[in-house]
């Protein structure tokens, strides 16, 4: 099985961040960045689901950002804390 189809499995499984699969399969997270790229397309026509970064402090979401790079801090509170975004597949 390639890491991809690992990524799906495990993103069918239940939602995680792109941090969380970087620590699992020992690889840079920049790399994991790539393979979401990847899953988002190639599971098609199901469906690469974001749950968007949350500050831990204030409970602000980063709904607007659609990044996949975690944000770093919070712009109503200024936490530093915030809970990277989760993937998961539908
Ligand atoms: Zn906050």
């Amino acid at each position: 099985m390639t890491r991809r189809e690992e990524i799906i499995k495990l993103l069918e499984k239940e939602p995680t961040s792109a941090q969380q699969l970087a620590n699992f399969f020992k690889v840079e997270l920049f790399e994991i960045l790539g393979d979401l790229g990847h899953v988002r397309s190639s599971i098609k026509p199901r469906k690469l689901k974001m749950i968007p970064a949350q500050c831990k402090h204030c409970g602000f979401k980063f709904e607007e950002r659609s990044k996949i790079k975690k944000p770093t801090k919070c712009p109503r509170c200024k936490d530093e804390r915030i809970m990277a975004p989760l993937f998961e597949i539908e």
